[in-house]
């Protein structure tokens, strides 16, 4: 394993998250994201918070897209097809005439220039930290846990 760099996972986990929120609460893919290794954060526009249940069942639904094994893989576009079929809100006008579409199976598309793992399983647990609502914007926190040592196993011994 090259490293402990989480980022291709955590690339890919945002795609998923993206998903799940549009296909939940019809807000869109976030309009503003950080990647990190450790932690990340997207910000949605929506009309109003989430509940605790809600938040737990967007977790709930990332992690079992991610439990399904999926392919992840890419094509290649062009930018009039991006703009035409995909959210291409988030990319540099000067992308390029070429657009990287980054596919989960048939679960999800979309254009993307970051990397990415091979397969979801490589992902590990989707794990939410907060999920705060300001001003018309959900700012959701989440962070990665591997899969063989999941924190609440830890953290709270049976
Ligand atoms: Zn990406």
């Amino acid at each position: 394993m090259p490293g402990k760099d989480y980022n291709p996972a955590m690339h890919t986990a945002e795609h998923i998250l993206n998903s799940v929120m549009d296909k939940m609460y019809h807000c869109g893919r976030s309009f503003s994201s950080h990647i990190e290794s450790r932690k990340s954060k997207c910000d949605y526009r929506i009309k109003k918070g989430l509940s605790h249940k809600e938040v737990f069942a967007v977790e709930r639904t990332v992690n079992e897209i991610i439990k399904m094994n999926i392919p992840v893989g890419e094509e290649l576009v062009s930018r009039r097809e991006a703009d035409k079929k995909y959210f291409t809100g988030k990319l540099p006008e000067d992308a390029g005439d070429t657009i990287r579409i980054i596919t989960i199976g048939n679960f999800d598309a979309c254009p993307c220039i970051g990397q990415h793992v091979s397969n979801t399983s490589e992902i590990g647990s989707f794990s939410i930290t907060s999920a705060d609502f300001n001003d018309g914007v959900l700012r959701i926190r989440f962070r990665l846990l591997e899969h063989d040592a999941p924190e609440q196993e830890i953290r709270q011994p049976a």
